[in-house]
């Protein structure tokens, strides 16, 4: 009778531990996060023109799938966007590459990135400069990508919660803007807080075409506009949905071009 039962014993451990050892087996062998990126890497961003050496380092360690709801971690490194909750989506790899490519930052830059959401992007601005500050208007994404950046060690980072329709003035002039909503139209608060020389990275349009724009300031306020190419973003919020511009940008401030690495300077590639 006792062995008989210290034999279903036996049979239940030994099938828990069988089945503990295949859930291990089936989570580190269905996902290899590192070869993910790899892939990542090579097939979404060196193909389709990514050359910032620093960029493409970063982003092949940058573990996205810890800027993801659990549930999406498997999808990590695909080629789109993923949901991050409340109706938000961290961007597509090429676009977050994209997107900082066109900073042109060299390391020593203050950027300011308006939509924290995941904290992805804000993660790696503060791998390639040295101070990022971030707006989130929604509260609880704030938190969490605030609480995130936090555990995996960022110093360098400042996140407020707030529109950021207006960006920070109290950090202003900043080198470089990063817009990761649309916009309908490019804030004022955003042009008045980029340096002479600095670099706005913005989509604009609605809900159903945008164009990524790169808008260079030049000397005497006058800004060089390039249109990149078209994106899908969530809309920018807050304020910017409720006021028109005072006055639509005047002809002559304005120089529409489109975008020719070529003409720029060559963009440096520093190690650290
Ligand atoms: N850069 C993010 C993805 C951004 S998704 C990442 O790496 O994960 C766009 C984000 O912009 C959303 O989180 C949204 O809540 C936020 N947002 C929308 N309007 C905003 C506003 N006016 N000010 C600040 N954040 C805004």
């Amino acid at each position: 009778m006792a062995s008989k039962f210290l034999n279903s014993i036996f049979i239940i451990i030994l099938i828990a531990h069988l089945n503990v050892n295949f859930v291990y087996a089936v989570n580190a062998g269905e996902i290899d996060y590192a070869q993910a990126r790899q892939r990542m890497v090579k097939g979404q961003l060196v193909a389709r023109g990514i050359n910032d050496k620093r960029v493409l380092d970063i982003m092949s360690w940058m573990e996205r799938h810890k800027f993801v709801p659990e549930n999406m971690r498997a999808y990590a490194y695909e080629d789109s966007p993923l949901p991050i909750g409340e109706g938000q989506t961290i961007s597509q790899p090429y676009i977050v590459a994209l997107m900082t490519q066109l900073l042109q930052l060299e390391g020593d830059e203050k950027v300011l990135e308006i939509g924290t959401g995941s904290g992805y992007q804000a993660a790696i601005l503060a791998e390639l400069v040295k101070e990022v500050y971030t707006i989130e208007i929604l509260k609880d994404l704030g938190k969490r990508a605030q609480k995130r950046l936090k555990e995996l060690g960022y110093t360098n980072i400042k996140v407020k919660i707030a529109d950021g329709y207006h960006g920070w003035k109290e950090y202003a002039p900043f080198d470089a803007i990063i817009v990761t909503a649309a916009a309908r139209y490019i804030p004022q608060p955003l042009i008045d807080q980029l340096k002479v020389g600095g670099r706005l990275v913005i989509p604009v349009g609605d809900m159903n075409m945008q164009k990524l724009l790169l808008v260079q300031k030049q000397p005497g306020e006058k800004l060089k506009e390039y249109e990149i190419t078209g994106v899908l973003f969530v809309p920018l919020v807050g304020e910017h949905s409720k006021v028109q511009p005072k006055e639509e940008p005047k002809e002559d401030q304005t120089e529409n071009k489109k975008w020719k690495p070529s003409e720029d300077k060559k963009w440096k590639v520093k190690q650290r």
